[in-house]
């Protein structure tokens, strides 16, 4: 079935993919490390990379014209390098009316609000990506607030992991990652604290989605994506809140290279949401939210 909104007006493509990682080594094999071997393994998927210009045609082909672009620093934890912001940086410079930059910063490194410092104001980045569980951390925990305070300060957007996670997925021990941390009521102590704090809790948050729900109909700064989940498996609950009260709060998003445009697209056409709700959805919310 296809969309029956139109996703190309005179300017070109309008959907914007709020969640996309490096389809290059730089994530997929050095910072993802074993932990995304085992995802890949567990799903099928290879790690194969791919360059950023077939990246772009492909989203072009599907009509998506953005896609936010994310960085990566769980090194602490995992003990892989980072995705650099610098890197996020260069590659945004390159194709810079495609890729909106998020650089990410490592709660557990004694610099990270010097680097979320640097990323805004050096490196001009658009927001922050955390990925709690593979950089093991409580968001709500008081040794962070400096970190909060100072991307609120920064006034830019910042982009949380909710839900489980693929990574180690079955591995012993699921290679030492703890999912307690994907838990978005740890989000919700931050998104109360820091009301100016714009959060975007990424993907259907799994097994908490309820949850999830709950804070972005209760907390006016709290967002959410559809990304990482094929459009049929997401929660019931969530399309319907998609649909009624959280209409102007959920964003279209892949999680690529893991998830690609075209067949998230096709399945999202398939759940039959009204003209009006796919423009939301798939661009209008990401473009009030991220200022494009
Ligand atoms: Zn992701």
């Amino acid at each position: 079935m296809a969309l029956p909104v139109a996703l190309e007006d005179a300017d070109g493509p309008r959907a914007i993919d709020t969640h996309a990682h490096q389809p290059t080594g730089e994530f997929l094999h050095d910072a993802g490390g074993q932990m995304m071997q085992d995802a890949a393994d567990r799903f099928g998927t290879d790690l194969e990379t791919d360059t950023y210009e077939n990246m772009i045609e492909e989203y072009h082909a599907n009509g998506v014209g953005r896609a936010v672009l994310l960085g990566w620093d769980a090194e602490t934890n995992t003990g892989n390098p980072p995705v650099p912001n610098d890197y996020v940086a260069e590659v945004r410079d390159e194709y810079d009316d495609f890729f909106i930059g998020f650089g990410s910063v490592d709660p557990l490194k004694d610099d990270c609000v010097e680097e979320a410092r640097r990323c805004v104001e050096d490196l001009a980045l658009s927001g922050f990506k955390f990925q709690q569980i593979a950089q093991g951390f409580d968001p709500s925990d008081p040794e962070h607030r400096e970190l909060w305070a100072t991307i609120e300060e920064l006034e830019v957007p910042v982009v949380f992991h909710g839900g489980n996670s693929t990574l180690g997925a079955c591995a012993p021990g699921g290679r030492g990652l703890k999912i307690k941390y994907g838990n978005p009521m740890l989000i919700d102590d931050v998104a109360a604290e820091f009301p100016d704090l714009r959060i975007l809790i990424a993907h259907p948050a799994y097994p908490w989605e309820k949850e999830q729900l709950a804070i972005c109909q209760q907390k006016g700064n709290v967002y959410m994506d559809l990304s990482g989940w094929m459009p049929e498996y997401i929660d019931e609950q969530v399309l319907h809140y998609a649909k009624t009260l959280l209409c102007d709060k959920v964003m279209f998003g892949t999680d690529y290279p893991m998830l690609e445009p075209e067949p998230w697209l096709e399945g999202f056409a398939d759940l039959e949401f009204d003209e009006e709700l796919q423009r939301k959805i798939l661009w209008e919310n990401a473009a009030e939210f991220l200022g494009v």
